[in-house]
């Protein structure tokens, strides 16, 4: 089944690095086809920003990131700045909104406008992308690649493997490309999920399913506190979500076989640690424990806290013992969440771990272990926070591998 045009680039995947990637290669003047296994592009960045899309972000730096490589990491974030893709994206139809939080979502709050612009951005160009072509192996013939799929074999001078980890994988991401990258002789990182809600070992919180609020989230082992993130906790009838809780998933993960391991809440991150002891405050001492608290949080939430430190609801405040104050205080700032595991990968927005950024050449992602072989996105050993920035990593590493593609092939007779 050979025989077909050889293309310039074949990139394996139209996800978010590999349509960057495809728009990229394109505009440089490429002849490129993508190939992608779903019947369209792009669906994980449909569901992206719960359907809404936060696209990037006013401030992206290596902080942001956990990656296997700093150097590497570093130098394709500075290939493309947070404005740069701003512009990008309004250049081809999706305006972006900046928020409050230095968050850019799309301006008309629809995922779906960012992937048309990207498709737009491919085609404007010439490149094409043929969905429901899902690739199996690639192989190497006389300093190409063929690249085979179950009906189709497609050749390239260069291949960007953009396949995503395997989070979601209903999108289609389901951990092809770390065995396309082995079968090149490629290390893959050990991966997890990231990013992901937390599964509760106890029913502690059942009843409050649905309940909000920010928070002040630690992890501590080994008697240290390693990282502490703030933001909003959702409590679910299976455990606790929420940006704050999934950013910590990941830390906690890396964590949790050391000695004392927890990830401690503070319901009061707004309060300092010195205003909380209003107990003693004689104007408070004939109200009911309970009435005081909820005045700072929801009363489901203060009876379960209550409960779990052992104190009567009902009880006057001035008649606390000391003792009672203080494990009513732990439980407000310092509650050990009861976790069991995460929940996997069918619900991680993102996987640590992947293809190693040693094996590859810097800032190009091109393979040390064979020539012409590139790679964008998350199925390399990249993974970043809420806001944004894993999306700024595809679109980042997308660019930087076509643009090291195109230097490549012109510099190949
Ligand atoms: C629910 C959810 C919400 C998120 N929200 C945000 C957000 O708002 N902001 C943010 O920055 N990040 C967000 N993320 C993370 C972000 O979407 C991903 O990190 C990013 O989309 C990864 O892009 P990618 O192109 O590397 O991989 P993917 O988007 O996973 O794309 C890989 C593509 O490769 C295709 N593919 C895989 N194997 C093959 C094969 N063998 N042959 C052909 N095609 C193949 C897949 O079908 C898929 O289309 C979210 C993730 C999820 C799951």
């Amino acid at each position: 089944m050979t025989g077909g045009p050889v293309h310039d680039l074949a990139i394996i995947g139209a996800g978010a690095a590999g349509l960057m990637a495809a728009a990229e290669a394109a505009r440089l003047g490429l002849d490129v086809r993508v190939l992608e296994g779903q019947k369209e592009p792009g669906l994980k960045i449909l569901i992206s920003g719960g359907g809404r899309c936060n696209v990037t972000n006013a401030r992206v730096s290596e902080k942001d990131y956990a990656a296997g490589c700093a150097h590497t990491l570093r130098h394709v974030l500075g290939t493309a700045s947070p404005r740069a893709m701003v512009a990008f994206f309004e250049a081809h139809g999706a305006p972006l909104a900046l928020q409050e939080t230095g968050e850019f979502f799309s301006a008309d709050d629809k995922a779906r406008t960012v992937r048309d612009a990207l498709v737009r951005a491919v085609r404007e160009n010439g490149g094409r992308i043929d969905c429901g072509h899902r690739v199996n192996t690639i192989v190497t013939q006389d300093g190409s690649f063929n690249i085979v799929g179950h009906d189709f074999v497609i050749t390239a001078r260069a291949v960007i493997i953009a396949t995503g980890g395997l989070s979601y994988p209903a999108t289609g991401s389901d951990g092809a490309g770390y065995r396309l990258a082995q079968a090149f002789g490629h290390n893959i990182i050990p991966t997890h999920p990231a990013l992901v809600p937390f599964i509760a070992s106890t029913d502690t919180f059942g009843n409050i399913s649905g309940i909000t609020l920010p928070v002040r989230l630690s992890l501590w082992a080994e008697e240290r506190k390693l990282r502490s993130v703030e933001g909003p906790l959702l409590f679910t009838h299976e455990g606790f979500s929420g940006p704050a809780p999934m950013e910590m998933s990941g830390y906690w993960l890396a964590a949790r076989e050391k000695h004392g391991c927890a990830v401690r809440v503070d319901f009061l991150p707004d309060i300092k640690p010195d205003d909380t002891d209003f107990f003693l405050r004689p104007a408070l001492a004939a109200r009911s424990v309970k009435n005081i608290l909820t005045a700072l949080l929801p009363e489901r939430l203060v009876v379960v806290l209550l409960g779990a430190a052992g104190v009567d609801a009902q009880r006057p405040a001035g008649q606390l013992t000391r003792d009672e104050r203080k494990a009513i205080l732990s439980a407000l700032r310092a509650f050990a969440l009861p976790l069991k595991d995460v929940a996997g990968y069918a619900r991680a927005e993102v996987t640590s771990g992947g293809v190693d950024l040693k094996e590859l050449k810097g800032a190009t992602l091109a393979s040390r272990l064979q020539e012409g072989l590139y790679f964008a996105g998350e199925v390399l050993d990249v993974n970043g926070r809420i806001g944004g920035f894993n999306l700024h990593w595809a679109w980042a590493s997308g660019i930087a591998a076509a643009r090291a593609v195109a230097k490549y092939l012109k510099g190949k007779p």
